[in-house]
């Protein structure tokens, strides 16, 4: 019989309980009592699900009151000095509020203190907390949490699984602060590390728990070779426990480490056979006969209803000869898709057809299950019944108008070369530019949002009940837009921007204007802690029936003399943050949202908007995780946002925002990009990520974020001059431009007008100087 089983489920609940206990906590309107019931109810909850579902297995590990990678650091004790007391860090229970203030920097309890970096896992829009390492670090069980839940799962009746991030991922993923970080080798903690996993899993199998899986995604990466090595000798350490090991992998194939991973003393292994099912036949060629293998064939990363038909004849063989031996399960953890379709109602953003073609976590369930009984051969009528049905769904799908527009297809089989090419380079662009918009040296800008106040909300929360008519809403919004323009203007910016009231959200404000996206209502998923986001679902070629943003714009140059930006988000940003069809390429899919915005470029500049920024904060985070496909996916990418712009003429002036602060690596993509000028935080790097612009000699115009919009501190006028001067040290002043690192929308203005109006006067000073 074939077994089923999910690498894990995510935590939130279908109606976000875990957001909402967990911040009721934090704000002190709640205690610590209320918000263990409300994880104890999840939790159980979740298990009944899976076991409700069919599955063989329930797992238990999964849940974190904020991060998954955050409980193994409290786990082995991984907690730096400035979060715990004496007492706590030698010996006792790391407590809850320490692991909050971990992550937060605050807590209910304890002193305040800066809390651990956070940043994105492998190449999701989930955050983890990075495990802070220092030389000679020493490791000890500190957290009985995990025991906890096994006994509740158990005590509720379930056959437990446990998951686990692996000790060699929780590493590498770990980071030494300060001096150390250059020469810090992580591996040297290894063996400390190992001493409390097998204490883990000791405990555990006392608890009576035979499988334990231990999450390795680090193997779908390029390891450096004394990383291969270390995964031999920890895994041949772990193999002592008295428990089975399911060493499981996923978001990618394992390339060269198929080896090594296939040869690991483990009982188990844990395939993502959605994002590279080519490596399945070669490893069940190659696996010891007593070995289970796990393939994660249900899409763990995606919304859509599998293809259960031919995952059936694809594996029906594989079963026979695997037998016992096959289990199923998603790709990876559910985690990172939304909850339950069916607690999403039908509507006009989501019809009850779309609503077919979807399967979210609880759906992906009964799927894996399902299939199971197919391969088995032991359907009963019902199961039956849910594949045909199923098989219609996916049919009804394939051959729908809605996704198959003959004229967007045409569009993009006509595009050539050289629409994706500005009429002149840079310099004569720049100079049809100067003459046209005048700017002072060190001209002063932002990036694009100003605060989001409670009223903007609140206006658009009663639009969307249908409490404010559209045309009292654009008259609102209008307000705001001719408040921020006489805010700009008064303060001396030099380049203004609308401030985007209108948008509720950078992509989901061009995806509800775009055909070919639908929207859940709780369609949550987890980003990092208790924020969740709602991606748009992209389903089918995508077309612009009408301008989106250009009323906007005209209405706000019509306030002013200075030139107003128009803003956008570009076509790999609104790729990267939505859930995108899977029955194309991404990069077919971002070809056709490059040609929807490259025609508001067209209608912007028609216009008269003489500057118009395309924001592509998330092109980095789409490199692909093997750095041989780096280059494959920079391609197409930068492509997509050359194709979007180059239809302005040369006295348009592009503008392009990216909020990071690493560039060396792909340096040569951004200089490619051929934005005119690019916005970029760097405000906490001391201007030295500029060197890569230097090095690469960097054509264009560079706008240095002068201050860290994340900060509340005002930024003081001579620090801002300071760190221009280290900037012009690198960067010809006359391609420099002077704003913050990113949009103000999280600010009040009472913070944004003093802190504009210190860089404006750093800009004068340094006019003065230069
Ligand atoms: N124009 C957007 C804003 O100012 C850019 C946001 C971003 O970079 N993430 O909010
Ligand atoms: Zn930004």
């Amino acid at each position: 019989m074939t077994l089923a089983h999910v690498l894990g489920y995510p935590r939130i609940g279908a109606d976000r309980e875990l957001k909402k206990a967990t911040e009721a906590y934090w704000k002190g309107e709640s205690d610590r009592e209320a918000l263990e019931a409300t994880g104890r109810e999840l939790r159980q909850r979740h298990w009944a699900a899976q076991r409700e579902a069919g599955l063989d297995l329930v797992t238990v590990g999964d849940f974190a009151f904020y991060d998954q990678v955050l409980d193994v650091s409290t786990l082995l004790g991984a907690v730096p000095d400035r979060f715990a007391a004496g007492d706590e860090l030698a010996r006792g229970e790391v407590d809850l509020d320490t692991a909050f203030r971990m992550a937060r920097g605050r807590a209910p309890s304890g002193e305040p203190a800066a809390a651990c970096e956070m940043t994105k896992y492998f190449d999701t829009n989930y955050h983890y907390l990075v495990p802070e390492l220092h030389p000679g670090q020493r490791f000890r069980l500190a957290s009985s949490r995990l025991f906890d839940e096994v006994e509740e799962a158990r005590a509720d009746g379930h056959a437990v699984k446990v998951a686990l991030t692996g000790p060699l991922t929780w590493l590498w993923l770990g980071k030494a602060r300060g001096e150390a970080a250059e020469t810090f080798d992580r591996l040297s903690l290894l063996d400390e590390v190992l001493e409390v996993y097998g204490q883990v899993l000791t405990r555990l199998a006392d608890q009576g728990v035979s499988w334990v899986q231990l999450d390795e995604p680090a193997l779908v990466q390029d390891l450096p070779p004394a990383w291969q090595q270390a995964y031999e000798r920890a895994y041949h350490r772990l193999q002592a426990a008295p428990v089975k090991l399911l060493l499981s992998t996923y978001f990618g194939g394992l390339g060269d480490n198929l080896s090594l991973t296939v040869g690991l003393p483990v009982d188990g292994l844990h395939l993502d056979a959605v994002r590279a099912p080519e490596q399945v036949e070669v490893v069940v060629d190659r696996l010891l006969p007593h070995k289970v293998l796990s393939l994660g064939v249900i899409d763990g990363r995606n919304v859509w209803r599998a293809d259960l038909a031919a995952l059936r004849e694809w594996l029906t063989p594989l079963a026979a000869r695997l037998g016992e031996r096959l289990w199923l399960a998603p790709s990876c953890s559910l985690l990172h898709v939304p909850v339950d379709l069916a607690a999403e109602p039908e509507s006009r953003e989501l019809d009850a057809e779309l609503k077919g073609w979807l399967a979210f976590a609880r759906q992906k369930l009964d799927e894996t299950v399902l299939l199971g009984r197919a391969l088995d051969a032991r359907l009963t009528a019902g199961d039956e019944a849910r594949l045909a049905e199923a098989g219609e769904a996916l049919a009804a799908r394939r051959a729908s108008p809605r996704i198959h527009r003959p004229a967007v297809a045409e569009r993009l089989a006509a595009v050539t070369a050289a629409d994706s090419e500005r009429a002149s380079p840079h310099g004569g662009r720049a100079r049809a530019q100067r003459r046209r918009l005048d700017l002072p040296l060190f001209p002063t800008t932002t990036i694009g949002s100003f605060p989001q106040t409670a009223e903007i909300r609140q206006a658009r929360r009663a639009h969307k009940a249908g409490e404010l008519s559209g045309a009292d809403y654009e008259a609102r919004m209008e307000a705001e837009i001719a408040a921020a323009v006489a805010r700009q203007e008064a303060l001396g910016l030099d380049m203004l921007v609308h401030g985007e009231a209108e948008r509720n959200d950078m992509v989901e404000y061009f995806g509800e204007r775009l055909d070919g996206f639908a929207f859940t209502r709780f369609g949550w998923v987890q980003s990092y802690g208790s924020r969740c986001v709602k991606p748009p679902i992209l389903f089918g070629d995508v077309a612009r029936p009408a301008p989106m943003t250009v009323r906007w714009s005209r209405y706000a140059q019509s306030l002013t003399e200075r030139p107003m930006k128009g803003m956008l988000t570009g076509p790999v940003t609104v790729l990267q943050w939505s859930f995108v069809r899977d029955d194309q390429p991404r990069a077919t899919t971002c070809r056709q949202i490059a040609l929807a915005l490259r025609d508001e470029v067209a209608d912007l500049e028609a216009a008269a908007i003489a500057a118009i920024q395309i924001d592509e904060p998330a092109l980095r985070e789409g490199l692909p995780l093997r750095s041989a496909e780096w280059q494959g996916y920079l391609d197409w990418a930068v492509d997509c946002f050359r194709l979007t712009a180059a239809v302005a003429d040369d006295a348009t002036q592009i503008h392009t925002h990216m909020c990071y602060s690493e560039f060396n690596d792909i340096i040569a993509a951004i200089a490619a990009l051929d934005a005119d000028v690019i916005t970029i935080e760097t405000s906490r790097s001391d201007m030295e990520l500029l060197d890569a612009f230097r090095d690469f000699d960097y054509p264009n115009e560079i706008g240095p974020g002068v201050y860290d919009i994340h900060s509340p501190n005002l930024p003081e006028v001579d620090w801002m001059v300071t760190l221009m001067d280290k900037a012009a040290e690198r960067i010809a002043v006359d391609r420099l431009w002077v704003n913050p690192d990113c949009g103000l929308k999280t600010r009040g203005w009472a913070e944004v007008e003093p802190a504009l109006a210190n860089m404006v006067e750093a800009a004068r000073i340094l006019r003065e100087r230069h």
